[in-house]
């Protein structure tokens, strides 16, 4: 595998970096407390407009739909430079969950529906959310839980149902949503555009969680009261919508690992700052060997992260997505975790001022948390990554 990337890339990862550090770090607290107070930030949508005319906007995009066409190697180099600050990747519009949901209207959306929502979602005039999750006993971790259905009456689609953790559908315009359209355990669940003021939506409440709301990340309980969709509303074909989110899934997972990485990584330059100039028992903390320990097990889980998550999306990359699963749910457990462990020891580091908010750690403790939970949780991969070794289907030694 050949870790060396071409000179464009290198040139454009090394703007977007110079973008992330001079323009966005200096303000991004500014950013979420316009965010958390109003609901908007100015200062965000000054920025956005510069990614544009920068010519970084959507760059996960093909060429055609405005992007840079970067393919899945591509992003790696320039999602972990956005990560570094956590609302980077909003900058450029290649944020969770909207990024993954312009690439599925892409790949599986009707010319009615690309033409509706597609073009406005690109340029930012709307925003989506994609409602897979139900409170139990319905669907999470287990999808084939599923419970919301949809049922034909005449050429309409019929849905009935109930979502929670739906990230932004409170804003959205239209929602992706999974429902059940037969018993079928392959082919029994479909995906749905639906319109967010579609007749018999109810957005139930923004449920509060650990983490205090970033952006436009505010997780939403829906219910679907005889909500009526056109027959052009089906992404794909009926019956595709665990195939579907597979597909959506998989480049997904290995998009969070990157902006996860890229975090983890500032974290730890942060920390790396504080035990050089800190002192204690007379010398640096950065010469006591458990500071080395803590310091060198990150740059360890760090750099290891990394490559998983360059293996699988090469993978991707040349099209052997179901060899990829396996190692996308390694990649992703393992970068949730480190991400964790990371902002923990960068707050252990910092002592009392890692625990205080004169230092972001523990916002973005409590944000980063929700990673082993979200988009499957650590047990569910383990269990992907346990039950392809036993079947002898994964090179440990690739
Ligand atoms: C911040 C955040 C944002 C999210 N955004 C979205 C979104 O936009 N759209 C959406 O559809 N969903 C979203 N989710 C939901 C997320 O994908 C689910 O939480 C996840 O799939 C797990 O489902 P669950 O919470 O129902 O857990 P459950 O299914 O109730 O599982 C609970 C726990 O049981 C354990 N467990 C489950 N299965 C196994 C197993 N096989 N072996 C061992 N242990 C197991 C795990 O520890 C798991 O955490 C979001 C979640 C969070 C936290």
């Amino acid at each position: 595998m050949d870790f060396l990337i071409g000179d464009d890339l290198a040139a454009l990862r090394s703007r977007v970096r110079t973008f992330v550090d001079e323009r966005i770090i200096p303000v991004e607290d500014r950013i979420v407390a316009e965010d958390q107070a109003t609901g908007a930030s100015a200062t965000l949508a000054g920025l956005q407009q510069q990614a544009r005319d920068a010519g970084l906007w959507t760059p996960h995009l093909p060429v055609e739909h405005g992007g840079l066409g970067l393919g899945i190697m591509g992003m790696c180099a320039l999602f972990r430079e956005m990560g570094r600050s956590m609302v980077g990747a909003r900058v450029f519009h290649c944020d969770a969950p909207d990024q993954g949901n312009m690439d599925l209207l892409l790949k599986a959306g009707s010319a009615a529906i690309r033409e509706r929502y597609l073009g406005p979602l690109v340029r930012h005039e709307i925003t989506s959310a994609f409602c897979m999750t139900e409170p139990a006993p319905g669907a999470g971790a287990d999808p084939s839980n599923l419970r919301t259905r949809a049922t034909r009456d005449g050429d309409d689609w019929v849905i009935e149902g109930h979502k929670w953790y739906s990230t932004g559908a409170g804003a959205a315009s239209f929602l992706i949503v999974m429902a059940r359209t037969s018993d079928d355990p392959r082919t029994g669940a479909s995906m749905f555009v639906v319109d967010r003021d579609a007749e018999g939506l109810e957005h139930v409440r923004d449920v509060e969680v650990m983490g205090p709301p970033l952006l436009a990340h505010r997780e939403a309980e829906l219910r679907f009261h005889g909500v009526r969709v056109k027959p052009d509303a089906v992404l794909g074909e009926i019956g595709q919508g665990f195939l579907l989110a597979q597909e959506r899934l998989i480049p997904a997972r290995l998009t969070h690992c990157m902006r996860w990485l890229g975090l983890a990584a500032r974290a730890l330059e942060m920390s790396r700052a504080y035990i050089a100039r800190r002192e204690s028992f007379g010398k640096k903390l950065a010469q006591h060997q458990f500071i080395q320990k803590m310091l060198a097990d990150d740059a360890l889980a760090i750099h290891s992260g990394n490559l998983m998550t360059l293996h699988c999306a090469k993978l991707l990359e040349a099209g052997n997505a179901l060899e990829a699963r396996p190692y996308s749910s390694m990649a992703k457990t393992h970068v949730a975790r480190t991400l964790c462990k990371v902002l923990d020891d960068a707050i252990q580091m910092h002592g009392s001022l890692g625990y205080s908010h004169d230092v972001p750690f523990s916002l973005w403790y409590r944000w980063a948390r929700a990673s082993r939970i979200a988009d499957g949780p650590d047990e569910v991969h383990q269990m992907v990554v346990a039950r392809d070794f036993l079947k002898d289907r994964m090179r440990l030694l690739v």
